[in-house]
C-alpha cells in the first residue's frame, strides 16, 4: 500500500497544495514565557512547538558536575493532545531517542566550555504534531538559547525532506511522512555551513540523497532568515 497512495496530483502539487520545493507557512516568536530564562515558539503548518531554556545554573544532583564545561540536559516531549489519538504523557522510546539526538545537535553549537560546573536545561514541548517536530524543536531550542543569552557558534535551522510517489519534497507533513518512501530530517548551522543532525528513514539513491540535501539547504536558508527576524523583533525594534 505504501507508495501507492496518491501524494502528488496531476499538476505536480502535494496533498496540501504545495509545490515540491515549498515550505509550510512558518511563524516564530521569541520570549514567549515569562518564567524561563529563554523561550521560543515555532509553528510550521500544523506542527507547533514550544521551547524553554533554564541556565546556566547549578546542577542537582551535584555529582553530574563537569569541571571544564556546562552539561546540557534536553527533554523532547509530546503533550497528550498533540497527536490525533491521545498519547501517553510518559516518555516513549521515541521521545528518549529524540531528546538524545537533539542534545547532541545542540551541544555542537553551544560554547559549553564557557560555563564549567553548571547545567543548561532545554525543554521542548510539542503541542501539536504534524511531522517535522524534531526539526521545529531544534529551531525553537536554538532561538530559546539565544533568548537566554547563551553564546552559540550559530543558530540551528532545520527541515525534513521526503520522497513521495518518487518525488523529493521539502518540509513533509504527517501524511507524507507516513505514506511516503523516505524522510530525512536535516539540521544545520547555516552560516558555518555545518550539518549538526542528519537522519534518514527509508531508502534514497545516492543521487537522490544529494538532491534532497540541496533541497533541504534551500529551505534552511529561508528558515534561518525567519529565525533572525524573530530575534530582531524582540531585540532590535522598539
Ligand atoms: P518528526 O516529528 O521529527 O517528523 P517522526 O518522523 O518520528 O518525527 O514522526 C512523524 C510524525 O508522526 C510526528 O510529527 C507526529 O505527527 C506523528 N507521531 C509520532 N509519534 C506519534 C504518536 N505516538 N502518536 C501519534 N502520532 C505520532
Amino acid at each position: 500500500m505504501i507508495g501507492k497512495i496518491k501524494l502528488i496530483d496531476e499538476n505536480g502539487l502535494r496533498v496540501d497544495g504545495r509545490k515540491p520545493g515549498e515550505l509550510r507557512p512558518v511563524k516564530m516568536e521569541v520570549g514567549v514565557l515569562k518564567n524561563a530564562d529563554g523561550s521560543a515558539y515555532v509553528e510550521q503548518g500544523n506542527t507547533r512547538v514550544l521551547a524553554a531554556v533554564y541556565g546556566p545554573r547549578e546542577i542537582h544532583p551535584k555529582h553530574l558536575t563537569l569541571p571544564d564545561r556546562a552539561i546540557l540536559r534536553t527533554r523532547y516531549h509530546m503533550v497528550p493532545y498533540s497527536t490525533d489519538e491521545r498519547k501517553s504523557p510518559a516518555p516513549t522510546r521515541r521521545e528518549i531517542e529524540l531528546s538524545k539526538v537533539i542534545r547532541e545537535a545542540l551541544e555542537s553549537v553551544i560554547f559549553v566550555e564557557l560555563y564549567p560546573r553548571t547545567t543548561i536545561d532545554v525543554f521542548i514541548e510539542v503541542i501539536q504534531a504534524d511531522a517535522g517536530t524534531r526539526t521545529a524543536g531544534l529551531m525553537a531550542a536554538s532561538l530559546a538559547l539565544a533568548d537566554a543569552g547563551i553564546p552559540m557558534r550559530d543558530l540551528i535551522a532545520a527541515v525534513a525532506v521526503g520522497k513521495v510517489n518518487g518525488t523529493l519534497v521539502l518540509d513533509i507533513n504527517q501524511v507524507e511522512d507516513e505514506f511516503g518512501e523516505a524522510d530525512m530530517p536535516i539540521a544545520m548551522m547555516p552560516n558555518l555551513g555545518e550539518i549538526v543532525l542528519l537522519q534518514l528513514n527509508g531508502v534514497l539513491t545516492e543521487e537522490e540523497f544529494y538532491e534532497a540535501l540541496k533541497l533541504a539547504q534551500k529551505g534552511i536558508v529561508q528558515l534561518y532568515e525567519i529565525e533572525k527576524q524573530a530575534l530582531m523583533r524582540k531585540y532590535c525594534l522598539g
